[in-house]
């Protein structure tokens, strides 16, 4: 069994959207709150966690001040806890994003488990804690079983979600015959020694004019007027639209090469070494190459595939796929092909992914 996570868009009463927004306020609060408490406490040289945050929101909710805070369901608010945890947790392995401010503008979000929410198996309808009614969620892609947890969300452009954790049966895909290297790319998104090549469709490049537009025209109005806020409700949109149609063709690609192939061969990237690199960064976070690794390797997992991955430090593009000699001049970026000494012409990404792939054979042999 595999914990899957289904999405879906509702609209919500009028007065659920009182109690969400309500909520999503506390949970903002909470958060911010704790995230502040851990940074002053560290500059006084105490190390704080989930346990000392927790027993401080205890103290707070007695406080007659933050009586609000009991009007809202306490499953959200102690999640919120549990994922500032988890954001410091992340950023002390990867020293990469220290956790950040919620912010009222941003996406707003509140985590409900089991005990937070009715699940009606019969109709598959979920009732929030402190709601009446049922959330109205149009079930566009079917699923089995209860739901452990919910996530719902509110986009910065007023748009809701939710999201079930529901425990699935996967079935694993027949094995296929093919296997394949993946070399992730800026001038190509992957290409791949099959030869298929996936064109980076470079959204935001297509949307930035656009998007420049609408940020000029934001910049130029009064902040906090109606028109300010309808503006800044407009660049939202471009952005969204932007991520919506990445995500879109990510899973068409990683869907695609898992469906194909029995072993997939990837290096491991250094995106965050990659993403130091300020030039490299805009077009690395456009092309999303974590996000692509990430959804191969649980694909990957849930149809039983298998991913080998390389060395970082492998010389996949340096490297004559045809006789295994390195290319001795000097190397840049700027290099799209080169011709070894053996007479082969290599193309740069063409060859970086059959080196990728012979290698990634070779160690999950
Ligand atoms: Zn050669």
């Amino acid at each position: 069994m595999t914990l899957v996570a289904y999405k879906y868009r509702f609209k919500p009463s009028k007065e659920q959207a009182e109690m969400l927004e309500h909520t999503f306020g506390c949970v903002r609060f909470v958060y911010n709150n704790a995230l502040a408490f851990s940074k002053e406490q560290y500059e006084q040289g105490n190390k704080t966690n989930f346990s000392d945050w927790n027993k401080n929101l205890t103290t707070i909710k007695k406080d007659a001040d933050f009586s609000w805070l009991k009007n809202v369901s306490s499953v959200p608010l102690q999640q919120s806890l549990r994922h500032l945890d988890k954001a410091f947790k992340a950023f002390f392995k990867s020293g990469f994003g220290y956790p950040k401010f919620k912010n009222k503008r941003g996406k707003q979000s509140a985590c409900y488990m089991a005990n937070a929410f009715k699940f009606n198996a019969e109709t598959k309808q979920i009732t929030l804690a402190k709601m009446k009614n049922p959330l109205k969620v149009k079930l566009s892609r079917p699923f089995n079983g209860s739901p452990s947890s919910v996530y719902v969300s509110k986009t910065k452009t007023g748009k809701y979600f939710i999201s079930m954790l529901v425990e699935t049966e996967i079935q694993p895909l027949p094995i296929a015959s093919k296997t394949v290297g993946v070399d992730v790319g800026i001038k190509s998104l992957a290409a791949c020694s099959d030869g298929v090549v996936f064109n980076n469709p470079k959204y935001t490049k297509k949307y930035e004019k656009k998007l420049a537009k609408a940020q000029r025209k934001l910049s130029k109005k009064t902040k906090g007027s109606n028109n300010f806020n309808k503006q800044r409700i407009i660049v939202a949109k471009i952005h969204e639209k932007i991520a919506n149609c990445r995500v879109d063709f990510t899973h068409k690609m990683t869907t695609k090469l898992i469906n194909e192939n029995q072993v997939i061969c990837t290096e491991s990237l250094r995106v965050k070494n990659m993403v130091k690199n300020k030039k490299l960064a805009k077009a690395i976070s456009d092309a999303n190459f974590g996000e692509i690794v990430r959804q191969i390797e649980y694909k990957a997992a849930w149809y039983g595939r298998t991913v080998s991955k390389i060395d970082q430090w492998f010389p996949s593009s340096k490297l004559c796929a045809c006789c295994g000699a390195v290319y001795q001049g000097k190397w840049s970026l700027a290099i799209r092909e080169w011709r070894c000494d053996c007479g082969s012409v290599n193309d740069r990404d063409l060859n970086a992914a059959n080196n990728i792939h012979i290698e990634g054979l070779r160690l999950a042999a």
